[in-house]
């Protein structure tokens, strides 16, 4: 049986050290939480680095390299995959709390397993396997990250998952749910709904957002799916762009195209990354918690949570998505894709559900403390954009 144990004393640790540097109301070392199977200190490395390594060694980490963001793997080298997404993540998110003396390795951590549960093909794949799953518990990708790092990944000799801190595992939870069969997690999941988001978890959130936004304005643009008249249509794209070459000059204007266009985003992007730090600060600094729990104790969804960007800033984040939306994500060229992504889903689960002998052993050796549907539902889940369609290919016989 599992059971939580406790956090061991911080004294002269590297812990204590790294506690020193940071402002009372950040994810302190020391507030970790212990871990849901067995907890040896590290002599060098505290709770939150060995958090963030044990992700980043962890399989599931390796296989976002051939998930979809918005293009699938095979469409181009260049495009941004779940991987990379999730590094730019990572890197804004260490950015934002470095400056703020928020916990750059815990954020790290959160950052790097916040897409660990998607399927392959995106959201389409996700919108598949959650209708399928519709009668047997659902699919949310957040929850099957959370089973990942708790259930899925075969990496120790002594338990399963990654035995993250319980601190890494509350800051992972988008909200207060996981799936049933995840009952370890129950403990956490009702604290979580009892409080509000921590500092450096929304700080992650937004970081998400704003680095797919950008990035997905630049694949869009490099796939020739968006033009840069396309974008004209925004007036943020528009004062950037006069920014810009007002500021660079003869070397903006003699630029070339893709040249210009990296500039702008970029622009862009270090404005919004600025005006969430910038909004952050001064609401942090008005509030002045003494600590971390005085800002969780105050309840999900407080209205005076700090970490936000400027109105400002919210409308024109939201108008960029909104364009994305109708301009790229609908696109035929990504909705073809989607779809066959979609039925590439389709066809695999039934098959499994019907031959549940066709998928790896040790999965089938799960089905009689969890179902049919939610080994499947794993299976698929796990899988990369080109594995799936591997199997799809050698099950039907189409190229
Ligand atoms: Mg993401």
């Amino acid at each position: 049986m599992n059971t939580l144990h406790s956090a061991a004393s911080s004294e002269g640790t590297p812990e204590k050290s790294a506690d020193q540097l940071l402002a009372p109301y950040a994810m302190l070392h020391r507030n970790y939480g212990g871990r849901l199977n067995g907890d040896e200190p590290h002599s060098y490395r505290t709770v939150f680095q060995r958090d963030r390594d044990r992700v980043i060694h962890c399989k599931g980490f390796r296989r976002l390299g051939y998930k979809t963001q918005v293009f699938v793997n095979h469409e181009g080298d260049n495009y941004r995959t779940r991987l990379t997404h999730s590094l730019e993540v990572a890197q804004i998110s260490r950015s934002i709390c470095g400056a703020l003396r928020l916990n750059q390795d815990f954020a790290e951590t959160l950052a790097l397993a916040h897409d660990l549960g998607h399927t392959p093909f995106g959201h389409a794949g996700q919108d598949a396997l959650n209708r399928l799953m519709r009668d047997h518990g659902g699919f949310e990708h957040n929850c099957q990250s959370l089973r990942l790092v708790t259930k899925l990944e075969s990496r120790y000799l002594d338990y399963r998952g990654l035995n993250l801190t319980r601190a890494s595992l509350k800051g992972m939870l988008k909200h207060a749910s996981v799936y049933e069969c995840d009952d370890l997690l129950a403990e956490i999941c009702a604290e979580r709904g009892r409080e509000n988001m921590i500092l450096e978890a929304a700080l992650v959130d937004h970081c998400d957002r704003l680095a797919y936004i950008h990035h997905d304005l630049e694949d869009g643009l490099d796939s020739g799916i968006l033009q840069r008249d396309d974008l004209s249509e925004l007036s943020i794209w528009r004062d950037a762009y006069q920014a810009v070459e007002k500021k660079s000059g003869q070397a903006f204007r003699h630029a070339r195209g893709p040249l210009k266009v990296r500039a702008v985003i970029r622009y862009l992007m270090d404005r919004s990354i600025s005006d969430l730090y910038e909004t952050t600060r001064a609401n942090l600094q008005a509030l002045q918690p003494k600590n971390q729990s005085e800002l969780l104790e105050k309840g999900p969804g407080a209205a005076e949570y700090p970490v936000r960007y400027s109105a400002e800033m919210r409308e024109i984040l939201g108008v960029c998505q909104k364009f994305l939306f109708r301009r790229l994500y609908r696109y035929p060229r990504v909705e073809r894709m989607s779809r066959r992504g979609a039925r590439i889903i389709e066809l695999l689960f039934y098959e499994y559900v019907e031959r549940p002998g066709m998928m790896p052993e040790h999965f089938q050796r799960e089905i009689d403390s969890v179902g049919v549907y939610r080994v499947v539902s794993d299976y698929i889940a796990g899988m990369t954009d080109r594995f799936a369609a591997k199997e799809y290919r050698s099950l039907t016989g189409e190229v």
